[in-house]
């Protein structure tokens, strides 16, 4: 059994575990998988190094720290001083940030050590981790190589699962990124309302969606983990005053009727599985209806979020960050070319779609119309709160896919997968996923969702799922 994190800090502080020992074990760990693609940076000497420190201040005392000697690994698209943060992207090759990300920071004070950066679809536009650009390998998942880790924040999914020691993951989502891999994997993803954590050093997919989370191996570590980097941050104007620190108390459970539907029988009957248990617990179950958000979900997110990428990647030129040529030509021309080698395609496609979607001519129709219905979905949630405490779904409509068979799909049936995990997303609201079953022996996800700020209540009842497994 691997121990949780709040005991593993018991036995270092004990002198009972040996931080050095066990930093050197997780590396030995990484090198042996690492055909499994989940890093982009494996930080040894770096780590090692804070691992000594550590190991030097428990000599003298220095006992303090919630996450003393942990090791944490970072999703590519949170910079980290000092290590190439690519967010999984050829263009920024060589990026190495001069400063910590908010969240970084915050661990690092906490005593955490920093092992690397995980495998991402290419800034965050993907579902499986497939979509990893020219330089990068798709993350496998380590309960069945054949079969995906979900995305984006794939490796961080993947390499969690895997792990035989005590860790936890910084993860990001932007529609549902933490949710899904941690449900295709079978470990618990975090993602908090929007605001909570700091984005200060975040390579942004869409800033009115992204949100920085964690993810675990129970929902113990993953809660303690986003406690520890929530809270106001004066370098993020969008960072709220509030912290995620009590556990809460709730009963009664919203049963989302077409998300059930709309997912595979064999998954959405293990969900149900789960709720049961939770039924039998004295919680109390309700069939709440979210037709808009059902229909409409999928449309709104894709367009909000590829306009905003489509903003966010014209800073990737070859003048700044990264990848950069010969100066040659019209600097139309060389920043064409530059863009042309350095995104990948599904980068590509975001970016003309994005930018169609909001040129004048166009912006009523889609991007504008795109937030109307957004105001309109985040209304259809504020009425279901007035109802329930929280919302239950399957995370994802499936398990785990095989690579062949991402390969055989469209792009729209790509995005089609998100169905279940987008409309949080767009609200802003906060949500977990924890494993509540399995099929055919790959872990199956259930997803709630809370209010805004309203954490300590889902962290409350996963725990309840997850205890009843
Ligand atoms: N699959 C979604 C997308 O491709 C969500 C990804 C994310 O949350 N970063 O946009």
């Amino acid at each position: 059994m691997v121990s949780s994190i709040a005991e593993f800090v018991k036995q270092v502080r004990m002198e009972k575990m040996d931080v050095l020992e066990h930093t050197a074990q997780i590396f030995d760990e990484i090198e042996s998988n690492s055909e499994l693609n989940h890093f982009n940076v494996v930080a040894k000497e770096q780590a090692m190094q804070q691992a000594n420190e550590i190991a030097a201040g428990i000599k003298i005392g220095r006992h303090e720290g919630k996450l003393l000697g942990v090791p944490i690994s970072v999703k590519d698209c949170v910079c980290v001083k000092g290590m190439e943060s690519r967010a999984g992207s050829k263009i920024l090759s060589g990026y190495k940030p001069t400063f910590n990300a908010t969240v970084i920071e915050k661990v690092l004070v906490e005593g955490a050590i920093i092992i690397g950066k995980t495998a991402q679809d290419e800034f965050g536009f993907g579902t499986f981790g497939t979509n990893a650009n020219i330089g990068f390998e798709a993350p496998k998942n380590p309960l069945d190589q054949d079969r995906a880790c979900g995305g984006s924040s794939a490796g961080s999914a993947g390499f969690t699962a895997l792990t035989k020691f005590t860790h936890a993951s910084i993860a990001q989502s932007t529609g549902g990124s933490i949710a899904s891999p941690a449900s295709f994997c079978g470990v618990a993803g975090f993602t908090p309302t929007y605001g909570l954590v700091s984005r200060y050093g975040l390579i942004d997919y869409g800033n009115s969606l992204d949100k920085i989370g964690t993810i675990g191996k129970t929902v113990e570590d993953a809660s303690l983990l986003l406690g520890i980097i929530s809270g106001h941050d004066p370098q993020d104007s969008t960072s709220l005053e509030e912290r995620f620190e009590e556990k809460g108390e709730a009963k009664k459970i919203g049963i989302v009727k077409e998300l059930f539907e709309k997912s595979d029988d064999k998954v959405s009957k293990e969900c149900k599985k789960a709720l049961g248990k939770l039924e039998a617990k004295g919680f109390e179950l309700k069939e709440i209806s979210l037709p808009l958000n059902s229909e409409y979900g999928i449309a709104a997110y894709y367009l909000i979020s590829m306009t905003e990428a489509s903003t966010n990647l014209a800073r990737f030129c070859g003048m700044r960050y990264g990848l950069h040529k010969e100066l040659e030509g019209h600097f139309d021309e060389y920043f064409s070319s530059v863009r042309s080698d350095g995104f990948g395609t599904e980068a590509k496609r975001r970016v003309l779609l994005g930018t169609f979607a909001r040129m004048s001519g166009f912006r009523d129709a889609y991007y504008l119309r795109a937030m109307k219905t957004r105001t309109k979905l985040i209304n259809e949630f504020k009425n279901a709160f007035k109802e329930v405490d929280v919302l239950a779904h399957p995370t994802m409509p499936v398990i785990a896919p095989k690579f062949s068979e991402i390969e055989k799909l469209t792009p729209m049936q790509n995005y089609a997968m998100d169905l279940c995990t987008v409309p949080a997303n767009l609200a802003g609201l906060p949500h977990i996923s924890v494993r509540a079953g399995e099929v055919n022996k790959m872990p199956v996800g259930l997803m709630l969702t809370a209010g805004h700020l309203r954490e300590n209540i889902l962290s409350s009842i996963a725990l309840e799922v997850e205890g009843a497994q």
